[in-house]
């Protein structure tokens, strides 16, 4: 398997909006901190957020995860992957439809790559507010690779009705 050579600090983006959300970003970290090669460093507070795309799907709750990893981006983004996979996401389906889990790879270290595959840093982070005020909670001195420094981003970004909840995603 592709290793990097040292950690690296990654973040990872979680949502859900059907089933217990709260229950499926739970289960999903507890994936993500039994991956090979990954420490689980911090979780940000949970956010309720309006679905993008079409607004007749229930709202969603949000999260970012920061890892430490070696795995390289390509190998996590296919271990994120496996965990959608397993906790019942089917491949395909609406863009932007209800989903179980959602993971995103929003950064990886200093990494900038636009591949088939994979977008670093992920293209939607700095208009999605979901995104950017967990990140700017769990990592307020973070700089997004091309993008400048997330309290900047979040700052240029409307709220959108995003709701900042008391539930810890850790318990
Ligand atoms: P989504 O609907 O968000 O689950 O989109 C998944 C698709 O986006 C997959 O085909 C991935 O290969 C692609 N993708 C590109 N960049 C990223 C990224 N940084 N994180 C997650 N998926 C990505």
């Amino acid at each position: 398997m592709a290793r990097h050579p040292h950690w690296v600090p990654a973040y990872i983006g979680l949502g859900a909006n059907l089933g217990e959300p709260l229950q499926q970003l739970r289960t999903a970290l507890a994936s993500l901190a039994q991956l090979p090669d990954t420490r689980l460093v911090a979780v940000s507070p949970a956010y309720r957020s309006r679905p993008m795309g079409p607004q007749d799907q229930p709202s969603y709750i949000n999260a970012v995860a920061g890892i430490l990893c070696t795995l390289e981006a390509e190998v996590l983004l296919d271990s994120l992957q496996a965990i959608e996979r397993g906790m019942g996401r089917a491949p395909g389906g609406e863009r932007w439809g209800p989903r179980i889990i959602d993971l995103d790879l929003l950064v990886y270290g200093d990494k900038v790559v636009a591949s088939n595959r994979l977008v670093l840093p992920h293209p939607g982070i700095h208009e999605r507010s979901f995104v950017l005020y967990p990140l700017a909670d769990m990592a307020p001195t973070l700089k997004v690779p091309g993008r400048g420094s997330v309290q900047a981003l979040r700052a240029a970004v409307p709220e959108n009705d995003l709701l900042r909840l008391e539930d810890s995603l850790t318990t």
